[in-house]
């Protein structure tokens, strides 16, 4: 279980276990794939670590950790093609949370994506928030704490989790899959800081780095040359092919570049200094930001049954024009 970054806040809660001082519920906050549920994990396999110096990563218990087979971690999250955690996921929850532990020492739920919990979910769940049964530990993990009711985060111990600076992603390449340098810092810049996005373009066929290189290349051709149309339509298609919702975080991405550079701010992007800054002259601070909104609105309307080529088709050849 290799994490990248994130050691503060590991050294921290492995202390905690090692002196007895838990808190029974926790919220990991921070942005999609920076490594909240890995460093989740990690604290779970160190409460239910077998051996004395824990988390040993070797024992029965922490392997099962690892690959997500503890009989007690408990994980909720979105079902299939739900954006929304329901009550009735919660209250599964907690009727196997009142069991005992298979183990002997302690169960585990870590909650995926808590900012999607619907009303009735998080009301269900702050019962068990308020009241927490023996040895049970509770772990949400959310964006931010915008989208979840004060009630469930003042009864949590907030944790925040920040990117991992790019030189821990580099060497983490470098060791776990031997990447040169080169590679490792292409695969980095282009993960954005994130240590799961890194992971992803490594392993991720659908959208991996050269179809990843191919999109920035296709969006910044269109951001320079807005008028041509062939290259609107590879654009579109290229996004309809692989995954959608992904793709267009790429392209998110690229406009929050443009935006940090105008404002004289460093930014991640894997982007030559000269179109860099070549780009950011051409588009003010307020055109930048309505892209931004339409890329995002395009991508949460990818989750509802409509049509999704016009979708993205209007983002390119409708908007910002
Ligand atoms: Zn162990």
């Amino acid at each position: 279980m290799k994490i990248i970054g994130h050691q503060k806040i590991i050294d921290y809660l492995v202390k905690s276990v090692h002196r007895k001082k838990l808190a029974q519920s926790y919220l990991f906050c921070g942005p999609a794939q920076v490594g909240k549920k890995m460093v989740a994990k990690y604290f779970a396999a160190t409460i239910l670590c077998e051996q004395e110096e824990n988390p040993c990563l070797q024992c029965d218990s922490c392997l099962r950790v690892a690959q997500d087979e503890h009989p007690d971690i408990y994980y909720v999250q979105p079902e299939e093609n739900k954006e929304i955690i329901g009550i009735n996921q919660i209250r599964s929850m907690k009727n196997a949370a009142i069991f005992s532990p298979f183990s002997g020492s302690a169960k585990i739920v870590i909650i995926e994506k808590a900012d999607n919990l619907s009303k009735a979910a998080a009301n269900s769940l702050l019962k068990i928030l308020e009241d927490p049964p023996d040895r049970v530990f509770i772990i949400l993990l959310a964006q931010g704490l915008a989208n979840l009711p004060s009630t469930i985060y003042s009864r949590c111990q907030v944790l925040r989790l920040k990117p991992p600076h790019s030189s821990e992603i580099i060497s983490f390449l470098q060791e776990e899959f031997n990447f040169d340098q080169e590679k490792a810092e292409k695969i980095t810049s282009l993960s954005w800081g994130l240590p799961g996005r890194a992971i992803n373009l490594v392993k991720n066929k659908e959208l991996g780095l050269k179809k990843q290189e191919e999109l920035i290349s296709k969006f910044l051709f269109f951001l320079t040359e807005r008028d041509n149309l062939e290259n609107k339509i590879k654009l579109s298609d290229l996004i309809l092919k692989s995954e959608s919702q992904e793709s267009l975080f790429v392209l998110l991405q690229v406009v929050r570049d443009f935006y940090l550079i105008k404002a004289g701010l460093n930014s991640a992007t894997a982007l030559k200094e000269e179109q860099k800054k070549k780009l950011a002259q051409m588009y003010s601070f307020l055109e930048l930001r309505l892209f931004a909104q339409e890329i995002m609105r395009v991508r949460n309307q990818l989750t509802a049954p409509l049509n999704k080529k016009l979708l993205i088709e209007n983002l390119f050849f409708n908007n910002f024009t």
